[in-house]
């Protein structure tokens, strides 16, 4: 393959790298920026505000919803900056990614009209309450419940591992409203709804960033309800493949080794055993970086998208994990107040095959699925 980037490419991606020159505070590196803390969440606001002015929050979205219909590759482009620079969006990645355009495809008119444009502008959190504590891999387990009381839904039920909880203003809420897998609906509920308790579960990936919530007999309008009652297999899927690769961590990964190599390097200490072991790295992100853009191209020619995706997100996690494993090796000392950047890419390292689905259930899809393996017999 002759793959190069054209010079509208170059040219946008330039202009992104000059906002993020332009626009992060002089000492961005220098902070310790968890996700979902607040301070985190405020700039995030004032910082994808500022993008939504440039015309680069959403610029893959339809001219209608504030976007300029721009392929997949810019929105990648776009993506892979951002997380090269640390993810200054914060949690608003899943907006722009999936939130925005699941509700395009499957609201209301009267949803879109309400939640969309916040997320344009820039200005707003939500979370993700799928996972619950007998139900991450196995969704269809769930058991948060929604009852149809009048025109109300009744819901009740804990959600766990929540990202940004604590400072979102909607959920995007899994319940289920009959028995079985076709018993799962969708819901778009207010945080400030009373009933609600968020709780945050202490832990080494960075404060404020994951969560309990307790929903206990949460009442909302019917026009709380997404799609059908019953649809959230499909909205559930649609959002979770625009999710999946819609995270290039990769570019984070690499120039953290990078990062990591040209310390070792000015320090004298770049040495036989960190060659091999950074070129291993090096090799594993180049692999999660080529995996996506294949993704990327499909969507680019509007192919669906296959089990490829799930080579490109776990090609991602190999990566994440190998550029970790090399700065502890050889950089650890980086990880202990010495470098805020690298220390955050090693704590999403630390949940990389976890958050966003378990790496094994892709391994499970890449075998069955991509290489056709037989299914053992039970
Ligand atoms: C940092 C972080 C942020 C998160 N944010 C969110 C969020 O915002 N919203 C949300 O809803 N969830 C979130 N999650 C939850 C995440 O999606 C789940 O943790 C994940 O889906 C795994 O589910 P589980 O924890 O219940 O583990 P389980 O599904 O119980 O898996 C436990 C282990 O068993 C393995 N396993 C399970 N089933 C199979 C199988 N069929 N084949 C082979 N191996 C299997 C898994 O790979 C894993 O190693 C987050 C998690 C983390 C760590």
């Amino acid at each position: 393959m002759d793959f190069q980037w054209d010079a509208e490419q170059q040219s946008f991606r330039d202009t992104v790298r000059a906002f993020l020159a332009a626009n992060l505070p002089a000492d961005w590196e220098a902070q310790a920026h968890g996700p979902g803390s607040e301070s985190q969440s405020a700039f995030s606001k004032k910082f994808c505000g500022a993008l939504a002015e440039a015309g680069l929050l959403v610029p893959h979205w339809p001219q209608r919803w504030g976007g300029r219909d721009a392929d997949a590759w810019t929105a990648f482009i776009l993506a892979e900056e951002m997380w090269a620079a640390g993810e200054p969006r914060g949690g608003q990645y899943m907006n722009v990614n999936w939130i925005g355009p699941v509700l395009m495809r499957f609201g209301s008119e009267a949803q879109q009209a309400r939640y969309i444009p916040p997320i344009a502008r820039g200005e707003t959190l939500w979370c993700q309450g799928f996972s619950e504590p007998e139900a991450g891999s196995d969704l269809a387990s769930l058991r948060t419940r929604a009852e149809k009381d009048g025109g109300f839904y009744r819901i009740s039920g804990q959600k766990i591992w929540t990202s940004y909880a604590g400072h979102a203003d909607t959920c995007f809420l899994l319940a289920r409203t009959a028995p079985g897998k076709t018993g799962m609906s969708v819901f778009l509920v207010p945080m400030d709804t009373p009933g609600i308790t968020v709780r945050q579960i202490p832990s080494v990936i960075g404060e404020g960033d994951i969560h309990e919530v307790f929903f206990d007999d949460v009442r909302v309008p019917e026009s709380a309800l997404l799609g059908a009652e019953g649809q959230a297999w499909e909205i559930a899927r649609a959002a979770l493949s625009l999710e999946r690769v819609g995270i290039p961590r990769f570019a984070l990964a690499s120039r953290m080794l990078r990062r990591a190599v040209e310390r070792l390097r000015r320090e004298g200490r770049y040495g036989h055993g960190a060659v091999e072991q950074s070129a291993r790295a090096h090799a594993a992100c180049e692999a999660a970086r080529l995996y996506s853009y294949q993704i990327v191209d499909q969507r680019r020619h509007g192919t669906p998208t296959g089990p490829e995706a799930s080579a490109a997100r776990y090609a991602t996690v190999m990566c994440e994990r190998l550029v970790g494993e090399f700065v502890v090796e050889h950089l650890p000392e980086a990880l202990s107040g010495g470098d805020p950047l690298l220390l955050a890419h090693h704590q999403r390292a630390i949940v990389a095959g976890i958050a966003s689905g378990a790496a094994e259930i892709q391994l499970n899809l890449i075998a069955t699925e991509l290489l056709q393996l037989p299914r053992e017999p039970r």
